[in-house]
């Protein structure tokens, strides 16, 4: 049986949770969680970076700190995971979808002008498998009607556009270490805060609305309620074992890249003959190969290639279902524009298995399996 993920361990996990059990420190921010935090920094040439319990908590911190209201509109793809929504929409935001392109899977951004009102208060592009959505031309929309920008870089950690790190580019951008992402520690996330004007008060916000981190600077004589806010950093021992995986980041994401390319080349012939299509990415954006997905004619040819390849021990899965089509969506939300793409493609979008110890073995198996399916030889 091949799995479609085995979340990632790299070795130095259990000798850093050691480490954690010997000094006896497990709450939030201690020695783990700064390196944590000065690593995403430095990867990313943030401001500042802030681990979190999760990246669904890096947004919501991002809605405190966009001001998010009753009524305020906050715009974004209906393709994702319904985190990028919730956090909104806990504020009381009416969450406004637009369609998505069909190459990158991501939010197409000549779409968004139209869906602006003056209620929009913020959009949150999702840089589906950590391939950069188009920020520049996102960042100008933003300048030109005074919003926010959230970049949902759940995926995103290790991958660029033009230069710069995902999530490094809006206001603030947001990171998952959920287990099924590249890297990992069961759940958690960060904040990348990129808005000089947000960094004090991300800190209080996190420290359930207290100014803390300004007292344990020394820089108050005691620590007191603030602001609103909740509590949202990960103990000690989450980071511990985040830091053994951030540390092999690189190399793991250099192995992840070479599985993906040798699926695109097996495949590739099979995208020339017709039969699927593979995903484009843009030339200024550098992946991280988090997902390889293919795309099957309809909905009907996904399931049977499912059937089939789960009948010769391969594991494959699929998402998202379109937000807007489900029943909170349906209650809260609303699409503008014409949905083109994201209900057609989400429907035959299917995901490899993709891991950093899959072999390369079972890589030429699965795209035979592939090949076969359509009649093609191995
Ligand atoms: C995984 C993911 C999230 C949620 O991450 P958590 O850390 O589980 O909160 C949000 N958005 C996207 C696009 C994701 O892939």
């Amino acid at each position: 049986m091949i799995p479609f993920n085995i979340p990632l361990i790299t070795g130095k996990e259990s000798d850093y949770l050691s480490k954690v059990l010997q000094n006896g420190k497990f709450c939030g921010d201690g020695n783990f969680s700064k390196k944590c935090d000065e690593w995403l920094k430095n990867n990313a040439r943030a401001k500042k970076a802030l681990l979190t319990t999760s990246c669904k908590h890096a947004l919501e911190m991002s809605a405190f700190l966009c001001d998010i209201d009753k009524g305020d509109e906050v715009i974004m793809p209906s393709f994702t995971f319904v985190s990028t929504a919730n956090a909104f929409l806990l504020r009381g935001a009416k969450i406004i979808f637009v369609d998505i392109r069909p190459d990158t899977m991501n939010i197409d951004v000549t779409k968004i002008e139209d869906a602006i009102t003056n209620r929009t208060k913020a959009s949150v592009p999702v840089h589906y498998a950590g391939v950069g959505c188009e920020m520049d031309a996102i960042m100008d929309l933003a300048r030109k009607y005074n919003l926010f920008v959230v970049e949902d870089a759940a995926q995103g950690l290790i991958a660029d556009y033009k230069g710069r790190a995902l999530g490094s580019i809006g206001h603030a951008g947001c990171y998952s270490f959920h287990e099924t992402k590249n890297y990992q520690c069961g759940e958690g996330g960060a904040i990348l805060v990129n808005d000089e004007g947000f960094i004090e008060r991300a800190e209080i916000i996190r420290e359930k609305g207290t100014d803390r981190n300004k007292f344990l600077r020394g820089e108050v004589d005691k620590y007191t309620w603030v602001d609103v806010g909740s509590s949202y950093l990960p103990a000690e021992l989450n980071a511990a074992f985040l830091y053994a995986q951030l540390e092999k980041a690189e190399e793991v994401t250099i192995r992840r890249l070479d599985i993906w390319h040798r699926y695109f080349r097996n495949l590739k012939e099979l995208e020339t003959e017709g039969y699927l299509e593979l995903t484009k990415i843009p030339a200024h954006c550098k992946h991280n190969a988090h997902i390889f997905y293919i795309k099957l004619k309809d909905l009907d040819e996904r399931q049977k290639m499912i059937d089939y390849l789960k009948g010769n021990g391969i594991q494959t899965v699929f998402h998202y279902v379109p937000l807007h089509s489900s029943r909170m969506g349906k209650l809260f939300c609303e699409f503008r524009g014409e949905d083109v793409y994201t209900t057609k493609d989400s429907e035959r979008l299917l995901r490899l298995p993709l891991f950093f110890s899959l072999s390369f073995t079972d890589v030429d198996f699965v795209s035979n399996k592939i090949r076969g399916f359509f009649g093609c030889q191995g």
